[in-house]
């Protein structure tokens, strides 16, 4: 009878225990043997994530080097095996062994079997981010604790490698972590980690994608048509000051995945169905402020709030603090989790 073993174990940390726990035992873990040239059978037991395998796996293979994975339909021709193990606290943890671990042993890759309920990292998405590192190290590669990589020693809310998603480290950048709402790389291996893969197993690197991040659903959409009308207002003295009056047509609310509406009150924050309303003299902002409340110089927040209107219908806002000139109107939407719309709705009125 083979003789069957476990090979060393490498432990990838969710964010939230990685910024907390003392440095784990794995965190050095090394190079492990190469394996045999041809294919990797891969038996997949995690049944309720198999897209999740899916993707992990192509996303190693598309390299086309001299090793691949290749799923197999009985366990016991397996040389990896991918399995569930509620052990792990929370999706976003993962075991994988280093290495080929020899003709008479099986590799092993375990990730936590989570629903939706449990957000995006129990979602497809931040399991295959998940597979895929323990997979690279099944591959043989060990953590990248400096560069983007999926071989870093975390991955965040099953958005990415945690050197891949840009991390809010002040009050100043709260506002970060609203960019990346149902949002991942999925790409998933990072342009460290085919470079790695070519130079262990040969291969060619597939073409970069011009985006590294993936919508889990789409934007909210900005509050166009945005309508712009004088309504000069009395001064008090006898006579009027320009004012205008902005219309705002509230768009449809997107429909959520379950993974993200579960994580709707962690996400939210103050920022929940909200709009702001810029007014920039001149030309139109070219991007929305990362912080809402702190555009940049020459822009003024006219006003933000939530919508008294349903959806489709419009809601009117009265400037009358606009001065004489072109004025541009922009105006940003946030959905129900705190997610931005990608673009403004914008309209440029001449002040006389
Ligand atoms: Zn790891």
């Amino acid at each position: 009878m083979a003789l069957r073993r476990i090979a060393r174990l490498a432990l990838l940390l969710g964010s939230l225990l990685a910024v907390a726990a003392p440095a784990a035992a794995s965190d050095g873990v090394g190079r492990g043997a190469k394996w045999p040239n041809g294919p990797i059978r891969v038996f997949n037991a995690a049944t309720a994530d198999a897209k999740a395998v899916d993707l992990a796996i192509a996303a190693w293979n598309s390299t086309r080097s001299r090793v691949r994975f290749v799923k197999v339909k009985r366990r016991a021709r397996a040389q990896v095996v991918v399995r569930y193990d509620n052990r792990l606290a929370f999706c976003g943890l993962g075991f994988g062994s280093i290495g080929y671990p020899g003709p008479y042993a099986v590799a092993e890759v375990r990730i936590r079997r989570g629903t939706a309920a449990d957000g995006q990292s129990c979602a497809f998405a931040g399991q295959a981010l998940v597979v895929a590192h323990e997979l690279g190290h099944v591959l043989g590669f060990a953590h990248d604790l400096k560069r983007c990589s999926i071989m870093n020693r975390s991955v965040s809310e099953g958005r990415g490698g945690t050197l891949c998603v840009p991390q809010a480290t002040g009050p100043q950048d709260a506002y970060v972590v609203n960019e990346f709402i149902g949002r991942w790389r999925c790409g998933i291996l990072e342009p460290i980690d085919l470079t790695r893969m070519l130079r262990r197993y040969g291969g060619t690197a597939p073409a970069p994608r011009a985006d590294p991040w993936c919508d889990l659903y789409p934007p909210i959409e900005p509050p166009a048509p945005l309508v712009l009308t004088r309504a000069d207002v009395e001064d008090g003295a006898g006579g009027v000051r320009p004012a205008v009056r902005v219309d705002l047509t509230r768009p449809a609310d997107p429909v959520l995945p379950p993974f993200i509406a579960a994580d709707a009150t962690l996400l939210a924050g103050s920022l929940r169905d909200r709009v702001y309303l810029y007014r920039t003299p001149g030309a139109c902002p070219a991007e929305r402020p990362l912080d809402p409340f702190t555009p940049p110089p020459g822009t003024t927040l006219v006003t933000f709030g939530g919508w008294q209107v349903a959806p489709g219908a419009a809601q009117a806002v009265l400037d009358d603090g606009v001065t004489p000139g072109p004025q541009c109107y922009a105006a940003w939407t946030w959905d129900h989790v705190g997610r931005p719309s990608r673009t403004a709705a914008q309209a440029t009125i001449v002040v006389a």
